[in-house]
């Protein structure tokens, strides 16, 4: 027997059949259904998508990272002389790079808002309970009813609620409900980056004063290119990240989406004010938990109706509108 999934691709797409004769709305009256209504079946199981390169690209993330500590401690703090700047620095650093590693751990391993795969059954749909002049939107590739503001992502091959873009470094899509860590990881790489230039910065000038004698244990030579590549990676970083970070705020702060962005879609649903949005995306009113990638995105609102995916055939149309009476 073929899947739901399998037996989806052998449909005939057979878009606009069902409606003669009967009382239609025109494509720009049609009221979408709220994203709410379907839910995610897999938001408690564990997350991780299989992809070569996004792999390929999380170890290169954490290699850096891993870099950037080897030279901050044994090149720069462990050799200094000033205990209490190694001391203040080094925690500070530690602190914000178990931030940001924890934060792209959580980005990467939680489920970003995919829908439940070949959910586009008959027997689903009814227990939706449209209302005359709803429509509902059915993924081809997937198989799955799309709410509104989903788009599928082919690396994920799910469709993700209010995705943002597939991101290879965190080797998952950003949407709905990873948004929050994204945002905390570019905001720690960013801030990571910050810190190393200013250290190095102030490690190049105290070597000069010492004339290169006491400032490392290593080479002069040595030094001076472990400094140099680290303040090419902080600087390289800092760019890449904080124009994430502004982008990031932004997509949230305006609610739309870069893929809505892209595909010019913005202004077909009732926008969110700036500082609702940014609580629905950090999880609750402005506190520190903000900062932190340990808590949860709580303060969702939870769908009124869990409706579990029933098994069945797989519907044909990739456009079902319910008639007007
Ligand atoms: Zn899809
Ligand atoms: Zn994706």
């Amino acid at each position: 027997m073929k899947s739901p999934v399998h037996r989806c691709r052998d449909v005939e797409h057979s878009r606009g059949q069902s409606g003669a004769g009967t009382n239609y709305l025109q494509a720009d009256q049609r009221i979408p259904i709220s994203k709410d209504v379907i839910t995610s079946s897999s938001a408690s199981a564990m997350w991780f998508i299989k992809d070569a390169c996004g792999i390929m690209c999380a170890v290169i993330t954490w290699l850096l990272v891993f870099y950037a500590e080897f030279v901050v401690l044994f090149v720069m703090l462990l050799p200094s002389k000033n205990l209490t700047y190694s001391i203040v620095n080094g925690t500070l650093f530690n602190t914000l790079t178990f931030l940001a590693l924890a934060s792209h751990l959580r980005a990467m391993c939680t489920d970003p808002g995919a829908v439940p795969k070949g959910n586009a059954t008959k027997e689903y749909i009814e227990s939706l309970q449209l209302k005359p002049g709803q429509v509902v939107y059915k993924c081809p590739k997937c198989c799955s009813i799309k709410p509104d503001r989903a788009h599928h992502c082919s690396v994920c091959k799910r469709c993700i609620r209010k995705m943002d873009h597939h991101c290879p470094w965190v080797n998952n899509c950003v949407g709905e409900n990873n948004q929050k860590y994204f945002v905390l990881f570019t905001m720690y790489i960013a801030l990571i980056s910050l810190h190393v230039l200013f250290m190095v910065v102030f490690h190049f000038l105290n070597c000069f004063e010492d004339d290169w004698t006491k400032c490392s244990s290593f080479s002069p030579p040595a030094t001076v290119i472990l400094l140099i590549l680290l303040c090419f990676e902080g600087l390289l970083f800092l760019i890449f990240t904080s124009v994430m970070f502004g982008t990031q705020v932004h997509s949230i702060c305006t609610d739309e989406t870069g893929i809505e962005r892209l595909k010019g879609e913005t202004g077909k649903w009732g926008k969110m004010p700036c500082w609702e949005a940014m609580q629905l995306a950090f999880g609750g009113p402005f506190s520190l938990s903000w900062c932190s990638p340990f808590t949860g995105v709580t303060c969702k609102r939870t769908p009124t109706e869990h409706v579990e995916v029933p098994l069945g055939e797989i519907i044909e149309e990739d456009v079902i509108e319910i008639p007007l009476e």
